[in-house]
Formats: structure tokens, C-alpha cells, sequence
């Protein structure tokens, strides 16, 4: 550990924590990272059901910013993201990971320690440091920096209703989004010529054709649907097989497909999939407590608006750090 190095906490492996995370390790802070699931990458993710995986969150991502696209450069050398389809100037690539969606996530977190399956329940300020805990108890504690790289609602419960952050999470909206994840159809459509298609559709807003990404050596054809916010909000509390058959069967409407249902129909429930309402500004950062948040809806409903909030807090960060010393 550097002299200046600080211990920092990170929860959440989604793009916002991962790069955070990242860039804060190459600077010689020891950081910790913790995320209730089972892997990387939030909703940048990749659902495996062998001998199938699917995208069912991030379909693909844009990279607008000069310092990121100087860094998909290096991400594409490694292999773990690729263009999928031709789309004119190269700020308009629909960028994927290889082979899946959390492929990034993962690289970005290599050599970084990361608790799985570790769902943070309460952060404790205790002498200057911070504390996690997690409903069996205490988990990890002595942080001298605490990022909070999750979903806005999600962080506003853990922050408990601190001050002014507070009703500013509050006026960040997000929506939700079923998705559906099909493999195993008796007969298959044409895939759209990018790839993917936007449909205008009150129950389907989206359709994929997952195994045409970009390295997936997928033995079957994949589909991914996502429905409309609309449904997605009415059919919130649905059986998840329910929706999953109802948004099935659209889809055998639309592309004229027998009804008969594919042998792999899984949907999956995306509570908070995109900002509608976000922050306005890169992240948020007290420097006296050492306590920061990061996430898309800071910026906006993008992979690229939770990579540019995780950049940019760790700048916050490791600003502060050099301030002090
Ligand atoms: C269906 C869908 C389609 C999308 N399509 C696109 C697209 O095509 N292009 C695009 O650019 N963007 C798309 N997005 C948005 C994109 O996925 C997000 O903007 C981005 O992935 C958000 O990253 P994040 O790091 O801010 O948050 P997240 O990815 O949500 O990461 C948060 C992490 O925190 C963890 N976590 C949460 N609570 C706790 C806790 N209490 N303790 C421990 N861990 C916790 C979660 O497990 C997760 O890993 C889509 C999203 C969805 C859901």
C-alpha cells in the first residue's frame, strides 16, 4: 500500500463500480469490492442456462466520450468487447462483450478482491471509518472511503435518509422492464439485419437476435424480447411463466411463427432497468465523509452514462486523497 493509499469499499459490479473499482486498484488504493450477486457486470449481464446464454439486460452500448473510446481501443486489443454489425461513424458502434455481455465487467474487475453473494444491507459510520453490514451481521469494516455504485433507489435505501442526497435520489425515476430470453424454437425467424429491431409495439419494444453477437459460438439460435415500459409496468407483479408466455406469443404474432412455445422460455424481471429522471450530474460526493454514489441514472439510461459516473467519482476521490496529503 502507498503511503497516500486509501482502503475504499465499492458496492456493486455493475459498469459504474467495476471501472470505479478499476481505476482506483491501478492508482494503488486497496479496494474491496461487494455485490449481492453471483457475478459481474449488474445489469450489463449474461444469463447462463447451458447449453445457451442470453443478454438479457444491456444489449449493446454506444462509447461517445473521448476517454472511453480511447479505452474501448484497449478493450477490444483484450478481446473482451467487439462491435456487433456495421452502424456508419465509430461513435455510433454498437459495442458487445465477448463472450457475453459481463465480459467487460469482469475484465475490468480482474486481481480486484470482490465478495459474492454479499447483499449490503446497512453502511455504519464507526470512528472515521466505515462499516457494511449485511443481514447476518457485520461484513467488513475500516473502509476510509465508501462508494455506493448502485441503482438509485437502492442506494437511497442504504443511505438511510441522509440529508440532501436524499430527496435528490428521491427525484430520480427509473422504470422497469420484463425481459425474455427464448433458445430451443421449433421455427425461427429471420434475424433483423442489425441484429436488433426496435419495434413499435405496445407489448414488445425490443427484439434480438442474441446468438448473431459477436463471438457467442452459440450452438442454437437465441432470442432476447424486451417488453415496453408500459407492460413492463402493468405486469410488474405477474408470474414471471406468465409473462413470459404472453410476450412469447407476441412475438410468434409479429413473426408470423406457429404458437407452439420454444423448449427454453424464461422471463426476467428488471425492477429498475432505465432512468427515466436522472440526477444531472456525474456523481455525488461528500469529501467529509468520505462517502460517494455512482451510477447510469446520475447521467442518463446508458452502459456509457455508468462508466463516464464511475470515472468520474473516482476522480472525486482520488482528487480529494491528493488534496490531503
Ligand atoms: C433490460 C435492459 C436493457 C438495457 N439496454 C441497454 C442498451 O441497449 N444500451 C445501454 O447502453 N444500456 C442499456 N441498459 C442500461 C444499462 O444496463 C445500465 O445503464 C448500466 O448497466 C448500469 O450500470 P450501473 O453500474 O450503474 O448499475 P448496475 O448494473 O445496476 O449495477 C449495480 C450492481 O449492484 C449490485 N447490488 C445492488 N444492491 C446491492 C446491495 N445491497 N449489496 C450488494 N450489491 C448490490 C447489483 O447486483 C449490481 O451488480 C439496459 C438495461 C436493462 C435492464
Amino acid at each position: 500500500m502507498n503511503r497516500a493509499a486509501v482502503r475504499v469499499g465499492v458496492i456493486g459490479t455493475g459498469a459504474a463500480g467495476a471501472i470505479l473499482a478499476e481505476t482506483l486498484c491501478r492508482q494503488g488504493h486497496v479496494v474491496e469490492v461487494f455485490d449481492k450477486a453471483r457475478g459481474p457486470g449488474g445489469r450489463m449481464a449474461t444469463r447462463r442456462h447451458a447449453p445457451w446464454a442470453f443478454d438479457h439486460g444491456a444489449q449493446y452500448f454506444t462509447l461517445r466520450a473521448s476517454r472511453l473510446v480511447d479505452r474501448a481501443r484497449a478493450w477490444t486489443a483484450a478481446g473482451v468487447v467487439a462491435p456487433w454489425g456495421v452502424h456508419g461513424r465509430e461513435e455510433e458502434t454498437r459495442w458487445v462483450g465477448v463472450p457475453g455481455m459481463n465480459a467487460l465487467a469482469r475484465h475490468l474487475l480482474e486481481g480486484v478482491p470482490v465478495r459474492w453473494q454479499t447483499e449490503i444491507t446497512a453502511i455504519r459510520r464507526v470512528a472515521d471509518t466505515w462499516r457494511l453490514d449485511a443481514s447476518s451481521g457485520p461484513v467488513a469494516e475500516g473502509f476510509d472511503r465508501l462508494v455506493l455504485a448502485l441503482p438509485a433507489p437502492q442506494a437511497r435505501a442504504l443511505l438511510g435518509g441522509l440529508g440532501d442526497w436524499d430527496r435528490r435520489l428521491g427525484e430520480v425515476s427509473m422504470a422497469p422492464c420484463w425481459a425474455v430470453m427464448l433458445a430451443d424454437l421449433a421455427t425461427t425467424p429471420a434475424p433483423p439485419p442489425a441484429g436488433g429491431e426496435r419495434l413499435d409495439d405496445p407489448l414488445l419494444a425490443w427484439v434480438a437476435h442474441d446468438a448473431g453477437k459477436p463471438g457467442r459460438g452459440m450452438p442454437d439460435q437465441t432470442w432476447v424480447l424486451h417488453a415496453t415500459e408500459a407492460f413492463s409496468r402493468a405486469a410488474l407483479e405477474h408470474p414471471a411463466g406468465q409473462v413470459a408466455e404472453r410476450l412469447w406469443a407476441r412475438f410468434a404474432t409479429l413473426k408470423d411463427l406457429p404458437e407452439h412455445p420454444p423448449g427454453h422460455l424464461v422471463a426476467h424481471r428488471w425492477r429498475h432497468a432505465r432512468v427515466t429522471v436522472p440526477l444531472g450530474e456525474p456523481c455525488l460526493w461528500d469529501a467529509g465523509l468520505g462517502l460517494g454514489v455512482c451510477g447510469d441514472w446520475c447521467l442518463g439510461a446508458r452502459v456509457e452514462a455508468a462508466l463516464l459516473s464511475g470515472l468520474a467519482l473516482a476522480d472525486q476521490l482520488m482528487g480529494h486523497v491528493a488534496g490531503a496529503r
